[in-house]
């Protein structure tokens, strides 16, 4: 799909980002994924370069730049692999977003620029192993203790937890439901223990761990934003966070599309290459032109953010439609590549095991035509 509606700017950090993720990741991906490792190396190289903090400001030692150049970066670091990019969603949008949000000044010259340099990785605590979807029913509390705050309960899912420095917690300080709940900004320390790593279909490169909050000291000041308004937080940083999802999933499919592509014109069955036949042909095609519709959903919900106007349901839009396009290519470069499809020889059962987690994090495609059906039926839907 054509890039000229994007600014020089825009365009240099993708390039950026696709110079990197050809070169240092991509050739790597499938080895770390069959050791199931995250690259944390390679992820620190990209602080150097200023991806880890792309909506931080300058002045807070990030590149200052837009949700569109962050929508740009994960999607060229998800053609190459889907778990390095969602560390990276996670670092931009999960943890520096709410931090740029909700946080008081001395939190964020703090924070942010160790953030930006890849110095720290952050991770956000808000899934518990009973309320997902329904987070306005988490149970960890947060209670007043000597000045500060002990938080206590379990957080799953948790992205980058097994090597992140700062959390992002949100637990109940008051009443129950959506306005009882408060955010947190915590380290390491006694009483948080953090899981081995969960074993999961795919996304091998990405972390993922369990929290046990027990009497967990924070200081009064880690308190991000103010009581009670936890769940807003939460929710508006995820509104963000849903842009970065559906580009990671453009990203997977796009990886799908060249290596189906380029199988297509070699693979010879029949006396030709199979690309000759149109059941080859048309599933490539279809996945193309729906690739392109998934991006330019994307790209107009991180315009509309850029702008400073409502993209909550664009980003709710773009995710559904761009996760269940990445599910089709994914399952298109493994039925193109026949038996080779199947094989951990070529990356499609990669893409295929990855693409899935597009429909299910940061709220499932069940929960996205919930928001969107929502938005137009409006009280009429609950
Ligand atoms: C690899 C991975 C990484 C993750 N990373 C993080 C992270 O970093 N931080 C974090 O906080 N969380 C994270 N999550 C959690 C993720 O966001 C949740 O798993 C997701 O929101 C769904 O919640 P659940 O698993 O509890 O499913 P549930 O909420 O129990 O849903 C089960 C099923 O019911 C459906 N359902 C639920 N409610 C409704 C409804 N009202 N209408 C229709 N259908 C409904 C769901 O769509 C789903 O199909 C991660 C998850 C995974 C798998």
């Amino acid at each position: 799909m054509s890039n000229d509606l994007l600014t020089d700017t825009q365009r240099e950090v993708q390039s950026l980002a696709r110079d990197f993720a050809q070169a240092e990741i991509a050739p790597y991906a499938s080895e770390w994924s069959q050791r199931h490792e995250a690259p944390l190396a390679v992820l620190r190289k990209m602080g150097a370069l200023g991806l880890l903090g792309i909506i931080v400001p300058e002045e807070l030692g990030g590149a200052g730049l837009d949700a569109t150049s962050l929508a740009l970066v994960v999607e060229e670091v998800a053609r190459a692999d889907a778990g390095t990019s969602t560390a990276i969603a996670v670092q931009n949008g999960l943890v520096a977003s709410p931090i740029l949000r909700a946080g008081t000044a001395a939190q964020q010259e703090e924070w942010l620029p160790r953030i930006a340099a890849g110095e720290i990785f952050g991770a956000y605590a808000l899934t518990e192993p009973d309320a997902g979807s329904d987070t306005a029913s988490l149970r960890t509390t947060a209670t007043v203790r000597d000045g500060g705050w002990a938080v206590s309960g379990a957080k799953i899912w948790i992205t980058n937890g097994g090597f992140a420095d700062l959390f992002v917690v949100f637990a109940r300080t008051g009443e129950a439901g959506a306005k009882g709940i408060s955010a947190f900004l915590t380290t390491s320390g006694p009483g948080l223990e953090v899981s081995t790593e969960i074993p999961k279909m795919g996304l091998h490169t990405s972390s993922t761990v369990e929290l046990a909050f027990d009497e967990h000291a924070v200081p009064a000041d880690g308190m991000l934003g103010d009581p009670g308004t936890g769940l807003k937080l939460a929710l508006a940083t995820l509104d963000g966070g849903r842009i970065t999802i559906a580009a990671q999933a453009c990203g997977i499919a796009q990886a799908a599309v060249d290596l189906a592509t380029e199988y297509a014109t070699t693979r010879i069955a029949f006396g030709g290459p199979i690309a000759r036949f149109q059941g080859i042909q048309f599933p490539l095609a279809d996945v193309a032109a729906k690739l392109d519709a998934a991006r330019l959903l994307t790209r107009y919900a991180a315009a509309l953010r850029d702008a400073g106007k409502p993209h909550g349901i664009a980003g709710a839009k773009a995710k559904l439609f761009a996760s269940a396009v990445a599910v089709e290519a994914a399952d298109m470069a493994v039925q193109t590549l026949g038996g080779y499809g199947y094989s951990a020889e070529y990356p499609a059962e990669r893409y295929y095991r990855d693409a899935k987690i597009t429909e299910i994090y940061e709220g499932t495609s069940q929960i996205q035509r919930l928001v969107i059906a929502r938005s137009m039926l409006g009280d009429s839907a609950r």
